[in-house]
Parts: structure tokens; sequence; C-alpha cells
């Protein structure tokens, strides 16, 4: 343990004052504060919460329903990133429409559809794009690789995301947010600072290893501890004030901002991103006149609740004994990143 580890260690364990709630909003923060053993150093007063930083978990049930049309009804090849193959849809999960014939394909990249749609032309492909400012620039590049090259077999069912709006919806849930660093490092800390300066909302933007995440949750503390808003960037050698310009640049080259349902959040104003016009082309609820779909979420799944912060995983009544990896009920308890399956794995309470 280095000397800032340690400084930050006993921050935390010596932490005696008012009960604090710190959310942490990334997915990957949530597995890794439980995987480190972090959560065990942190004082009975101090409750770490997760909040809506899984991009599969934040997916509506819709979507997983849009993309079981595509496949079974229109016989499209749907690419997707391996999370969200087992994710529950309404009535089947899309490994559900592979039992029943679909073409479901776990893909590494947008890229990799993209070169699917090129060496086969006969066949219909469609990448899920899922995922914040993150993993977005990469589905624009896909769709704009695509329209350069004219492919016409290629096109993506949209569902991404933005944080901005969503921690709006957010303010009055913790006393502190741990903001994600891979989504500050593409869209800087204007909109982290706003919210400390016009809206008293404090944070700390936070890295990924035991000692940034120590430091970060030692820098809340304390900011706390002292009683005014605060906003720091704890992840500096990734973070820059101005974040990835390129990246930027292409996602408002290729998609533009769009209201987006949100699991447990419902509709927040211009919280996603979608193609632009330029690229309807390319869209699939337009290339196959997609009708309205509308998911219904398992009544017993409480992934809404959990990804608001308002009750644990464990609070759930059916987590670890109908819902497990193996059956998950909900997103949360699929994705690598949710807070149910991050409970599950890591709080010895199954
Ligand atoms: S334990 Fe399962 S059913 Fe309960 S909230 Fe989590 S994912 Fe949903």
């Amino acid at each position: 343990m280095n000397e800032q580890m340690k400084k930050a260690r006993d921050i935390i364990t010596g932490y005696k004052g008012r009960p604090l709630r710190i959310m942490e909003v990334c997915g990957t923060h949530t597995h890794e504060i439980f995987r480190l053993g972090i959560r065990k150093l942190v004082p009975e007063g101090v409750e770490i919460i997760s909040g809506p930083g899984c991009p599969v978990c934040v997916t509506a049930v819709g979507f997983i329903d849009e993309a079981v049309w595509l496949a079974l009804e229109k016989g499209c090849t749907v690419c997707t990133f391996g999370d969200l193959i087992k994710v529950p849809g309404t009535e089947m999960s899309l490994a559900g429409a592979r039992a029943k014939g679909a073409d479901i394909r776990p893909v590494y990249s947008p890229l990799d559809a993209v070169e699917l749609a090129r060496s086969e032309p006969d066949r219909q492909v469609v990448f899920l794009a899922v995922g914040f400012e993150t993993t977005t620039p990469s589905a624009c590049l896909a769709a704009k690789t695509a329209k350069e090259e004219g492919l016409d077999n290629f096109s993506l069912l949209t569902a991404n995301k933005t944080m901005p709006n969503a921690y709006n919806a957010l303010v009055g849930s913790a006393d502190a947010f741990i903001y994600p660093g891979h989504v500050n490092a593409i869209t800087g800390n204007a909109v982290c600072q706003r919210l400390c300066d016009e809206r008293g909302v404090s944070g700390v933007v936070a890295g990924f290893t035991a000692s940034e995440l120590m430091t970060a949750l030692a820098v809340c503390i304390r900011g706390l501890e002292k009683g005014e808003p605060f906003f720091k960037n704890c992840y500096p050698r990734v973070v820059k004030d101005e974040g990835n310009p390129a990246a930027i640049r292409i996602m408002e080259e290729v998609m533009e901002p769009c209201d987006s349902e949100w699991r447990g959040l419902g509709l927040i104003p211009l919280s996603g991103m979608k193609l632009r016009a330029e690229y309807a082309g390319f869209d699939s609820r337009v290339k196959y006149s997609m009708p309205k779909i509308t998911g219904k979420p398992n009544p017993a799944c409480r992934c809404g609740d959990v990804l608001q912060g308002k009750c644990k995983p464990s609070d759930c009544k059916v987590f670890g004994k109908v819902c497990t990896p193996l059956h998950p009920v909900g997103a949360c308890m699929v994705s690598d990143e949710g807070a149910c399956s991050a409970y599950y794995q890591y709080s010895g309470l199954v």
C-alpha cells in the first residue's frame, strides 16, 4: 500500500461524522469497489449506493423487444455485445429468440458487425447500439463507415444514452457522486463542474485502481465533512477538462440528442442519442418501419429501484433465490457491471 492509499484509508476508516450516502454511478466502479475489498473499509455511517451507470442495466425492456422483433419478424442478423443476449425482454430474451431460430451474434465492436455486412451482402445485419459516451463514438464510426461504403445491409438499433440529464434526474439521491472516469474522459468535466456550481451537487471523478478509488472516496468524505459543494477530478492522468474532442466530433456529426427511456428512471428528456436524418437509411427503426413496441418489466424485479439507489439488490425478494447470474430475472443480474451481479458475486449474502 503506497502513502497515498494509507492516507486515504485513514480518512475513510476514521470517519465518525453524520451518515453519508455516496453513489458510485459507474457499473465498473460498483464491481471494483466490491472486488478490491474497499466496501469493507467503509465505516457504518457511510453508505455506498449504486447508480444507473451500467449500460445494459439501464436499457429499457422495450429495446430488447425491438431487437427480438427485428430478429424474428424481419429475419435480421442481430449483432450485440454479449451481455445483452441474456437480458429478459417482455416475452423473451435474445437468447430465447435464438432458441426459436433467430441469428443472434455476440461481437466485440460495432465494426465487427460492419465487417459481417461487408463480407455477406445478402445478409441484413443490425447492430444493437447501447451504452454511454464511452461506446457511442464507436457506434457512430460504424454508421459513418457503412454510409461511406454504401453498405445497404447494415443498420443500427440505437439506445445510446448520455449522462448529464441522468445526473440531473438523480440530484438528491446521494450526498455526493463518484463520477465514471471513462465517461468524463470523453465528455470532459464541464457538466460535473456546472452541477456543483449551479445546483450544489458534490462529486469526484474516479479512476479504477484501488489507489484511485480509495483516493476518490476519501476526497468525497473530506469534502462532505467541510459542508460546501465540491467537484474534483481525481483521475487527472486520463480525464482532461476538455474531454476527447475527436470522439465528441464524431458523435455530433452522426447522432443528435433525443429523449430516452431508462430502466427505472423512465423517460428522461434529451438523455439519449439517435442517428441524424442523413443517416436515416442506417436506422433500423426507420428502415424496417418498426411499430411502436412498449416493453413490460417483470413486476418482481426491482432493478428500477436499485438503479436509483432506492434499495440494495439484497432487498429484492428474488435476489439470489429465483434471480441468479445463471437465471437472471432482471438486467442488473445479467451484466458484468450490474449491481445485483456484484452483490451476488462479492457480498457473501448468497
Ligand atoms: S435481484 Fe434480480 S430481480 Fe431483483 S432487482 Fe436484481 S436483477 Fe431484478
